[in-house]
């Protein structure tokens, strides 16, 4: 069976750890026709649109796409692009799988757990008033009438919607990843003493889903500050972690600190019938081009693609080929060395080369 699939190569390094990716999955033998298509910066200069109609009907035609970074400019107007992707297509579910590989860089042990975080609501919803325009100013009356609180007339305002639907939909997601994937305990994380509207309702639903899984999967609820500590001190207390989108977003990086850093991290963004894989890193710019930051990430996104698909034996050998170049510690990236500045790191094609010739050994 030849698989149809859409590629975004990315901005920054994204280039580079994309083709590495391209390449480790092109080895394991599975046949894909890869469809690839541009978004972000490049997109920009030539369509005038970091996110052209083109790549999005590609995925939507193909159901499974594999991206690197792009860039989101700060304060510069338009959107992310990745949140557009996330939003437009309705990839609900952040999944974010942070696991120790033997010989990665890490002052932490026994960590194997999933973040998964909801993707379409919460302040990422993009729904902002900008300081001292007039409708920011006639919103602080308004929500001042309606509440009897009383906000600075100087502020800028950021919407957090939550809903039931949006809340029901991932942590029943986390739930059923939580049985598929042989994992026992969900743990849901929030802010619901302080945000007891919107976190309160996060919090709610997850524990009326957790009923219907009650003797199946363990269920606990985290604050999401006291999470962040006991993360640090004891991370193998967990196992799957819900969280609504700006925790998750957070968490994700704090999780991936545990298990040696951006360059190993995975991800994947999944709705009900089409998923999007990258990395939980960006487009780190400063890197671009210079052929030396960590494939991992997006290799392993490559493995995740590999099972969603149902090539799950590729995806065995492959996260096996990437997990045995890690523990021989020869040919990585400078960030997988004992000494950042140790001459003996590779570049990112040559620890792609490393993982193929152990995929073919
Ligand atoms: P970043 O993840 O790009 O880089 C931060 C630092 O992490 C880098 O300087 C580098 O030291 C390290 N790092 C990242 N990837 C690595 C790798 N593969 N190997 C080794 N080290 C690695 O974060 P940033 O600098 O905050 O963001 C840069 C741009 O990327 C921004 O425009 C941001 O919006 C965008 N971004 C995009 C995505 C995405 O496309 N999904 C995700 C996060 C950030």
């Amino acid at each position: 069976m030849v698989h149809r699939i859409t590629i975004i190569p990315g901005d920054g390094i994204g280039r580079e750890v994309s083709l590495a990716a391209r390449r480790c999955i092109d080895a394991t033998g599975v046949k894909i026709e890869w469809d690839e298509q541009i978004a972000g910066q490049e997109a920009l200069e030539k369509f005038g649109n970091v996110l052209p109609q083109e790549t999005l009907d590609s995925i939507r035609r193909n159901k499974v796409a594999i991206k690197g970074p792009i860039i989101t400019p700060i304060g510069k107007g338009f959107r992310s692009v990745n949140v557009q992707l996330r939003m437009s297509l309705n990839l609900y579910a952040c999944v974010r799988p942070c696991k120790i590989y033997k010989g990665v860089r890490t002052n932490f042990r026994n960590v194997d757990l999933v973040v998964i975080r909801e993707n379409t609501e919460d302040l990422y919803a993009g729904i902002e008033f900008p300081e001292g325009l007039e409708r920011t100013k006639d919103l602080i009356k308004r929500i001042e009438a309606l509440s009897g609180f009383t906000i600075r007339k100087d502020s800028a305002i950021s919407i957090k919607p939550i809903s039931i639907s949006a809340s029901k939909r991932i942590i029943k997601f986390a739930f059923d990843y939580a049985l598929k994937n042989n994992r026992r305990k969900v743990t849901v994380v929030h802010k619901a003493n302080i945000m007891k509207e919107t976190d309160g309702l996060f919090l709610k639903v997850a524990q009326e889903v957790a009923s219907e899984y009650s003797g199946r999967v363990e269920f606990e609820s985290a604050l999401v500050d006291n999470m962040c500590m006991q993360l640090v001190q004891k991370p193998e207390l967990y196992d799957v972690l819900v969280l609504p989108n700006l925790y998750g977003d957070i968490i994700s990086d704090l999780c991936a600190g545990l298990v040696g850093g951006l360059g190993v991290a995975p991800g994947a963004n999944i709705g009900d019938d089409m998923a999007l894989f990258e990395a939980v890193h960006g487009s780190a710019p400063k890197y671009a081009g210079l052929n030396k930051v960590n494939p991992t990430a997006m290799i392993l996104s490559g493995v995740l693609m590999l099972r969603y698909i149902g090539e799950v034996d590729a995806g065995e050998r492959l996260e096996r080929a990437v997990a045995e170049v890690i523990m021989e510690g020869k040919n990585v990236t400078y960030d997988l060395k004992e000494n950042r500045n140790d001459p003996t790191a590779v570049g990112t094609s040559q620890m792609a080369d490393a993982i193929i010739a152990k995929l073919n050994s």
